[in-house]
């Protein structure tokens, strides 16, 4: 786009969700691109889960390159897509969308940038760690993907629907045969599985508008045990909160957005975004 202006070739980027006016997508996605001195325009869609199947289609017919796909349509859009890229056959779960000629090709990079979040923004040792995760939506999957791949000693999935745990965990039973994986009600877990944890996963969008999250003790957790926090706006949730006062080194899904962000920005792109432009966009805000 030369200086801000679109011209009849400008590409058309975007993101499909519901709620999506929250989401930081946007700002960091158009930041990269004018860095980067891309041609393109990256938008937010809002479509309800009703809406799906035609908006995809609508996405399709005005050749739109590419788009992000957020809550809660993670799952849902993999029959309407061509093709799942290995990222997102593995996780079950769609955050990233490539055109490429007329096919739509899902990919998840949401896992991989969890993974790259943990271990740089909250200096998690995962190998061998026993992780708590909380929730089983299209967050929960990708996640789940990356922790096994990562080689944590196990995964228990906390949810409000004990049948959606179980069906996540069942789903991975059979790659991830090393892995633990366990499934509870939320507000039914062990207490020893909550003092062994390592580190807590929110991956609902509990905490989103300021809710708690009911059933999870986290001072039955051992010392050590760090907590992430995928919702990222509010930047300081209930969860957070309690956490920190506990003395316990706790992060929002800032940097998780930022490496989901820079990673899809490749696949559309070809080239890694300029670095720390996505940083830089979201923090001014
Ligand atoms: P989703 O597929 O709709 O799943 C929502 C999850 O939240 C389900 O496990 C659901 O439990 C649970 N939930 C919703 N309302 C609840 C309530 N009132 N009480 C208890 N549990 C509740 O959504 P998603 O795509 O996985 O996204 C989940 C969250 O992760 C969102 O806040 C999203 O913004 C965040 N996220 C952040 C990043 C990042 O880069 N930081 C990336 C991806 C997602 P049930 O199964 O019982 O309905």
């Amino acid at each position: 786009m030369m200086q801000g202006i679109m011209t009849g070739k400008t590409s058309i980027y975007g993101i499909i969700g519901n709620p999506v006016s929250h989401s930081l997508s946007p700002v960091m996605q158009n930041a990269a691109m004018a860095a980067a001195n891309i041609d393109a325009v990256y938008v937010p869609f809002k479509v309800s889960v009703e809406e799906l199947p035609v908006a995809v289609s609508g996405l399709r017919s005005l050749n739109i390159c590419g788009f992000n796909v957020t809550i809660p349509h993670k799952t849902a859009i993999i029959p309407l897509l061509d093709e799942l890229a290995p990222s997102a056959l593995q996780a079950g779960a769609v955050n990233t969308v490539v055109r490429v000629h007329d096919r739509l090709i899902g990919h998840n990079t949401d896992g991989d940038g969890m993974i790259k979040s943990l271990r740089s923004d909250l200096d998690c040792r995962l190998d061998g760690a026993h992780v708590l995760l909380v929730g089983a939506g299209g967050a929960a999957r990708g996640a789940l993907a990356a922790l096994c791949s990562a080689g944590v000693a196990s995964i228990s999935v906390l949810n409000r629907t004990l049948d959606s745990a179980e069906l996540l965990i069942a789903d991975f039973f059979k790659c991830f045969k090393k892995v633990e994986l366990n499934a509870y009600r939320l507000n039914q877990i062990p207490a020893p599985v909550i003092a062994r944890a390592d580190l807590l996963i929110n991956a609902t969008s509990l905490g989103m508008q300021g809710e708690k999250i009911a059933g999870v003790a986290l001072a039955l957790m051992p010392d050590h045990a760090k907590v992430y926090d995928m919702v990222y706006n509010p930047p300081v949730t209930p969860l957070l909160e309690e956490a920190r006062q506990s003395g316990r080194s706790a992060l929002n899904g800032l940097g998780m957005l930022i490496a989901q962000g820079e990673l899809a920005f490749s696949l559309w792109h070809g080239k890694p975004p300029v670095a720390g432009v996505m940083l830089r966009a979201v923090s001014g805000l």
